[in-house]
């Protein structure tokens, strides 16, 4: 059974890791293959600032909300564990700030200890008269990818840096199954016109002093276009720029200066931190992610690829619900297969 996951950002590895995890004891044949043409530190993955934070509105697919929530409570579960550093994950609090009152976040149950501001925390706020206060979870991507790949390779996962022009590629040289997790290229490789960038500019900068993350939200304008910062557990990151339909990869100067301007409106403390770097990245914006199986026939072959993109602004914080319902329709394709060991009895 030879499984390829093409793509190296944090769905693609966290997909490998979980099915391997969860099958490689039953199914000796089983070999997974990761092929990419971007890694760590060159993928979108390395780009977000890795807070775990749903968009506020409910999710069309049900699905998904399930996927956040599993990811937050699999990440929470090992917050306290030897791994936690080395993952780059960590506790962290913080303010979304509003204009006007919303409604509560559905996510407000997942969050930790998810409340609405005080007038005298508000005051710290002049810009913004309504805002919630929780604890929620850090994920840095680009530790987080160093230690799947980390994982991956002890377990005999193997690497290709290379460009994958077509699934017929990859099912003509062997695979069994494919794992397309490609983010926002998905497209190259089988047309989806509800597939987007959703391009983003961050700045990095060293500002140990901040402590707890600030989103301001402007509902009309639309999620991530009004200025955010994010503590990290070295850098903090600032944005505040979402472009749908811009696959411009270079960072640009009034860009710059709309984050830096606005964060800095926000915190004044920022004018005094070293700017560290800067960059720009793809969100695979779809209006729903794309998670399914399909089977493609190529000659005589059956191939079956299992879908997982278009996670928008929100991969880091859905990965791994994610990566558990690939490895669910994965473990359906080994039973129809008859595949399955049963494991031995215990008793
Ligand atoms: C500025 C910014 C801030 C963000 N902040 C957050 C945040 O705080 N929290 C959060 O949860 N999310 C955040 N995100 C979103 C998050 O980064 C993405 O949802 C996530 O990285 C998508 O992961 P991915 O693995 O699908 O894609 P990627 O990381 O882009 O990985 C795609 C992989 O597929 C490979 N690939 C694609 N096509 C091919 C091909 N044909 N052949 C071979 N390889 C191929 C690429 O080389 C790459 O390895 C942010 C995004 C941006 C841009």
């Amino acid at each position: 059974m030879r499984v390829v996951v093409i793509g190296a950002g944090v769905i693609g590895l966290s997909t490998a890791l979980c099915i391997h995890e969860r099958y490689r004891s039953v199914l000796q044949s089983l070999e997974v293959m990761v092929y990419a043409d971007c890694f760590t530190p060159l993928t979108t993955t390395d780009v977000a600032a890795g807070l775990w934070q749903p968009y506020l509105s409910e999710p069309s697919n049900p699905q998904e909300a399930n996927w956040n929530q599993q990811t937050f409570n699999y990440l929470l579960s090992l917050i306290g564990s030897p791994n936690t550093a080395n993952m780059g994950l960590a506790l962290v609090s913080g303010y979304n700030l509003f204009r006007e009152a919303v409604p509560d976040p559905y996510w407000k149950d997942i969050v930790l200890g998810f409340r609405k501001l005080t007038v005298r925390e508000l005051d710290m706020f002049p810009d913004y008269s309504y805002g919630w206060f929780n604890t929620s979870l850090i994920l840095e991507g680009r530790k987080y990818l160093q230690w799947l790949t980390e994982r991956l390779t002890e377990r005999g996962v193997k690497f290709f840096l290379r460009k994958v022009e077509s699934f017929e590629e990859v099912a003509r040289e062997g695979a069994d199954v494919i794992i397309n997790c490609t983010g926002v290229w998905a497209g190259a490789l089988q047309p989806d016109p509800l597939l987007q960038p959703g391009r983003g500019q961050i700045i990095k900068v060293d500002a140990p002093w901040l402590k707890h993350f600030i989103i301001t939200h402007d509902p009309e304008r639309g999620i991530y276009k009004s200025p955010y910062i994010i503590p990290g557990l070295q850098a903090t990151t600032l944005g505040g720029i979402f472009q749908l339909g811009n696959w411009s990869e270079t960072n640009n100067i009034p860009d710059h200066n709309t984050i830096w301007e606005g964060c800095c409106r926000l915190e004044p403390t920022l004018k005094d931190a070293k700017i560290i770097g800067e960059w720009s990245g793809f969100r695979p914006v779809r209006p729903q992610v794309r998670l399914e199986r399909e089977q493609l026939c190529f000659g005589s072959s059956n191939t079956e690829v299992i879908h997982n993109y278009g996670h928008g602004g929100f991969g880091l914080t859905i990965h791994w619900g994610c990566a558990q319902e690939v490895a669910k329709l994965f473990g359906k394709i080994l039973e129809e297969r008859n595949l399955l060991r049963i494991p031995p009895s215990h008793l």
